[in-house]
């Protein structure tokens, strides 16, 4: 812990969890107070990271979904995105439980983590590069407060370069390219297209391709342990 060069006191690290009504994102911030209005009973608050923080794994969403994460409270839980996501973590033992789309469902992730480069709700699932940059603040911290982190798969283009920014690398040391694996520092760094609605029905992402790449990271996990 770094010490205040005037008081010696000690000053906590950056904080790995923004407050429920973090101020940092005007745009953010008004959307969200608007589906506290419209829906009282929705999370509606910036979405925590959901699993061990003693995981050797890690996995970076984009953003919470409004009427999924955003309103369950837990990355990808009622987002279409998770119906693909859960199901492959549970394939390779990443997961433990049945995932019923509810916060409360039991569901336990094993060895793994998932965190959002982006925690608040954006209006249209685009967070902006200013809200993306602000952001990353909590996904550094949340990077480097998990003692044991070796990998990280990275879901879709804006969380995989976030993430890699978040290492202190630039773009083109680590590029976006399904499938690809990047080592940075200790890390290794497994790229996929976000398993979004979209890009599953468009067959862009197929389960199969996505398997692939946590089958890879589990491969790794393997490996190293
Ligand atoms: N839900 C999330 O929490 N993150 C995503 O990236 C998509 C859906």
């Amino acid at each position: 812990m770094t010490t205040n060069s005037k008081t010696k006191m000690p000053v906590p690290g950056p904080s790995t969890k923004p407050g429920r009504n973090c101020p940092l994102c005007p745009r953010l911030k008004a959307f969200r107070e608007d589906w506290r209005t419209r829906k009282p009973n929705w999370f509606n608050a910036p979405v925590p990271s959901f699993g061990p923080i003693t995981a050797r794994l890690l996995i970076v969403g984009l953003a919470p979904g409004l009427q999924g994460a955003n309103r369950t409270g837990r990355p990808f839980t009622g987002d279409h995105a998770g119906i693909l996501l859960y199901d492959t973590l549970a394939h390779y033992g990443l997961a433990r439980g049945s995932y019923e789309a509810r916060a409360d469902d039991g569901l336990e992730l094993v060895d793994a983590r998932i965190t959002n480069a982006v925690r608040c709700v954006p209006p249209e699932n685009k967070p902006i590069t200013i809200e993306i940059a602000t952001c990353r603040t909590f996904l550094t911290a949340t990077i480097a407060e998990m003692p044991n982190l070796a990998a990280i798969v990275t879901l879709g283009r804006i969380s995989h370069e976030s993430t890699v920014a978040a290492l202190n690398q630039r773009r083109s040391a680590a590029p976006f390219s399904h499938g690809a694996a990047h080592d940075i520092g200790k890390l290794r760094i497994f790229v996929s297209y976000h398993c979004s609605r979209y890009n599953t029905n468009t067959g862009v992402l197929t389960p199969e391709m996505f398997r692939g790449v946590f089958g890879a990271a589990r491969t790794y996990l393997d490996a190293s342990s």
